[in-house]
């Protein structure tokens, strides 16, 4: 039991990592999954069979958003027996499907033990099929009936499109989830929901020691970046997840292409009509979702449409979504700005693109995303810089001859500033706070500012 509270809580990934997000908590009877995660790049997570609670007697499963590090294992969690409720908001659910599709092809095509042709297309179907069977959606704000008395609510999480965090409740006790949370700044998105107070924060420290700077400086950075790339005439290859980050720089990318002040500062971009290709087929996928779920963008958003500005296209935008297209992509030699997955550079297109242009003096790589430990990103950021620099990309080594830049203050993460002052907002201070969803360095920076400012304990 947690400080005397009747939720027991388990981590079961995500506890000191960044992906691979998985929380247990039992409470009356009740067992109840938070997140399902993928680990990626050295991360780990607890083995199914390790559970103190095995699949088949898990009762709901909540998704905090739709990124694979908080949905990917849920395949594995249904072929263990799960046929508990997935409880999640309007657009997540819409995002499900695609996601996973995506995620188990990937990792099916990867597989060194599995031979390809052994699988059809049947499973994935059923898999899918079983997923959307038991998804439900709820709606922001309100506070709904589980099961034995414990109340829930989804409230926004201003992270990527149908991000929440959840908070659940029996009798006078509380416990929040913060999932991922998003900066009040993250293009499209409404800021995040303050939630009522609660006697445990489950809450993530990704950038718990990093401020990011705010929105303006960051465009300016990301146009300065470009066009100073660009100047030479090569290709930027921006490693993007296709889910959240893929349609904030487009959005960023069509404000510096179409925003008088922006146009006449960075002419070298518009002026010079450089395209970018947003070479993921899933990421043209969720971008079409995104532009069908208008209802759940910000304000400003709303404004830019309907004054004839779709932030989520223009004229120089290219999709590259069959094989074919991406191959001709390839030979493509610039000047060019590709944004293509995985974001951290551990498969997808990404790696056919760097494969092809890592050893250009003249490309440039510009990283806008976190790159987990031991995934080729967080390789070539560590060691770029290093003589005779390499890194092994699909079992190849490949020289780092091409720029590499990082534009860290991008992010759909709120950073320590953000953290904190969506602690602040709550009307009292959470009883105690569990850090999860970072690094230790970054746990331990914020939770020595969170002791001080809350009085909680963290
Ligand atoms: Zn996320």
């Amino acid at each position: 039991m947690e400080s005397g509270l009747s939720f027991a809580l388990t981590h079961l990934g995500g506890e000191q990592t960044v992906t691979g997000s998985c929380h247990l908590l039992r409470v009356n009877g009740v067992n109840i999954l938070v997140d399902c995660g993928l680990a990626q790049g050295g991360e780990r997570v607890a083995p199914m069979a390790s559970w103190p609670v095995p699949p088949d007697k898990i009762d709901f499963l909540f998704l905090t958003h739709a990124h694979i590090d908080h949905i990917g294992r849920l395949p594995e969690l249904i072929s263990g027996g799960f046929r508990g409720e997935i409880i999640t908001t309007e657009a997540t659910a819409f995002l499900l499907a695609p996601l996973l599709e995506d995620a188990l092809r990937l990792n099916w095509g990867q597989s060194k033990n599995i031979s390809r042709n052994n699988f059809t297309l049947t499973p994935i179907k059923q898999l899918l099929a079983e997923v959307e069977r038991l998804t439900w959606s709820f709606e922001y704000g309100r506070e709904f009936d589980l099961k034995n008395g414990i109340r829930f609510q989804l409230g926004r999480a201003g992270h990527i499109l149908g991000s929440a965090w959840v908070r659940l409740a029996l009798g006078g006790e509380s416990v929040v989830f913060s999932g991922d949370l998003g900066a009040p700044e993250t293009p499209l998105l409404p800021a995040p929901d303050i939630p009522a107070p609660c006697d445990l924060l489950v809450m993530e420290s990704t950038y718990g020691d990093r401020l990011h700077g705010d929105r303006r400086e960051r465009v300016a950075r990301l146009g300065a970046i470009l066009q100073h790339a660009l100047a030479d005439g090569g290709r930027v290859f921006i490693p993007a997840f296709a889910l959240g980050r893929s349609q904030e720089l487009i959005y960023e990318i069509d404000r510096l292409y179409t925003e008088k002040a922006w146009r006449a500062e960075f002419s070298g971009l518009a002026g010079a009509r450089v395209p970018v290709f947003l070479d993921t087929p899933l990421g043209l996928k969720i971008t079409e979702v995104y532009g069908r779920l208008k209802p759940f963008w910000d304000q400003e958003s709303k404004e830019l449409l309907a004054g004839g500005d779709n932030p989520l296209d223009f004229d120089i935008l290219y999709g590259v979504d069959s094989a074919r297209e991406h191959h001709l992509l390839l030979d493509y030699q610039g000047p060019a700005i590709v944004l293509a997955g995985s974001g951290m550079c551990s498969g997808g297109r990404i790696v056919d693109h760097l494969k092809n242009g890592i050893g250009e003096a003249r490309n440039d790589i510009l990283f806008v995303g976190y790159q987990a430990a031991g995934t080729p990103g967080r390789d070539i950021l560590t060691y770029h810089r290093r003589p005779g620099a390499y890194v092994y990309l699909d079992d190849r080594r490949c020289d780092i001859r091409a720029r590499v830049h990082q534009l860290t203050g991008y992010s759909a993460h709120a950073d320590q500033a953000g953290l904190l002052a969506w602690v602040a907002a709550m009307e009292q201070p959470p009883g105690r706070i569990k850090l999860v969803h970072g690094e230790p360095p970054a746990q331990a920076a914020l939770a020595e500012k969170l002791r001080v400012s809350t009085g909680s304990e963290v």
